[in-house]
């Protein structure tokens, strides 16, 4: 055999192969192309925050109507300040009789009773009465309420006040409430992205006042990536998640609060002392495919602090979170920790892996 006729055959083979993958590239630089210009993006304000969408899909208008749609019904459902809603009327009716519920709204009550239960109730939807002493749950204005009147509250927040049946809720005594701020964005952003689903979107992402679900990937296929807010400091982060096909939730105190003779209250409760939550934690954010439960989590683990919420993890298979500690910790568990790059070194913070 002539032996420029041997070496002429892989290199020729390798030509052939670039040519393929060069049009392979070229096809999926078009398909990624295509699917661009089928990008849709609408900005809306329900449940009291900011909602982002941004799909791909040819009927993506018409489809983000639609979803639009599903979180006002939502929201007439849950909200506390719309006066017909389901949950007013039981709150409207606490002591005095059980009121009819939706299939949803006994939904989103039957999950957080399991995660009033999974976190010892450092998640308590019944906190509603504290919530509203400390006037987060109105826009009548925020104020610092006497011990007295918390602990005259406090009774009211047991999760077993509330009397759960299929078609009904009740809750049984008077003064009692419950409040889904802590929950509602994420079961909304799960409902959200089953109907994305059904209607065939396969690539984007929703953010529901940052409750973040992501379809799929990028167009090109690469995962999405997004920032990890520094809670000292909203313009900078701490670190970059990647992410596909999962919620990624956020709660810290930073997020909503008010000052009162120079001391900050924000408004994530912890039930057992009636006052905001002070574990150590200045953010948590969690990773889970279940957004109603990285919703729920991210404010439970917040109260809980960081060995508690460790604990949880660990007996736990299906979610993953990142602390921001109060002395300057980042601290991911193992199972992010390959998904997450820490930036936050030039904020003197300090970056730890917990394994399980
Ligand atoms: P955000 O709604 O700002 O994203 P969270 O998901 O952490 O933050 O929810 C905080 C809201 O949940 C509060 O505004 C209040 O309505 C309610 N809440 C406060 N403390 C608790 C708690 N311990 N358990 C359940 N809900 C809570
Ligand atoms: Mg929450």
């Amino acid at each position: 055999m002539n032996i420029k006729k041997t070496l002429l055959f892989p290199l020729m083979a390798a030509l052939l192969l670039a040519g393929c993958s060069e049009k392979r590239e070229e096809a999926q630089k078009q398909l990624a192309m295509q699917k661009e210009e089928n990008l849709h993006e609408v900005t809306t304000f329900a449940m009291d925050t900011v909602m982002m969408f941004h799909i791909y899909h040819e009927d993506g208008d018409a489809i983000l109507i639609e979803v639009e749609q599903e979180i006002r019904r939502l929201e007439a459902l849950f909200s506390i300040t719309v006066s017909d809603s389901e949950i007013a009327q039981l709150n409207a009716n606490a002591g005095i009789q059980a009121v009819d519920i939706s299939p949803d709204t006994n939904g989103i009550l039957t999950r957080g009773l399991e995660f009033a239960s999974l976190t010892d109730e450092a998640y308590n939807m019944n906190i509603s009465p504290i919530v509203s002493a400390w006037g987060f749950a109105t826009d009548e204005g925020n104020r610092v309420p006497s011990l007295e009147e918390l602990e005259s509250v406090l009774p009211l927040t047991t999760p077993d006040g509330l009397v759960l049946e299929e078609d009904t809720a009740y809750l049984q005594e008077a003064g009692m409430s419950v409040d889904l701020g802590g929950i509602a964005k994420g079961y909304t952003a799960d409902l959200v992205v089953d109907l994305l689903h059904e209607k065939g979107v396969t690539n984007g992402w929703v953010s529901l006042g940052g409750n973040l679900s992501m379809l799929g990937t990028k167009t090109d296929g690469s995962m999405w990536e997004l920032a990890v807010q520094n809670p000292i400091d909203a313009s900078d982060y701490v670190g970059m998640i990647s992410a596909t096909d999962q919620s990624v939730v956020t709660s810290g105190g930073y997020q909503r609060y008010f000052e009162e003779d120079g001391v900050i209250y924000h408004h994530i409760i912890d039930g057992k002392t009636g006052y905001p939550a002070d574990s150590g934690l200045i953010s948590v954010t969690i990773v889970s495919e279940d957004s109603t439960k990285a919703d729920a989590l991210s404010t439970a683990l917040f109260v809980m602090g960081l060995e508690e919420s460790l604990d949880l993890w660990r007996m736990e298979q299906d979610f993953e979170a990142i602390f921001v500690t109060e002395d300057g910790r980042v601290v991911a568990t193992e199972g992010i920790a390959d998904r997450f790059v820490f930036e936050g070194r030039d904020n003197d913070f300090v970056y730890e892996v917990v394994d399980k």
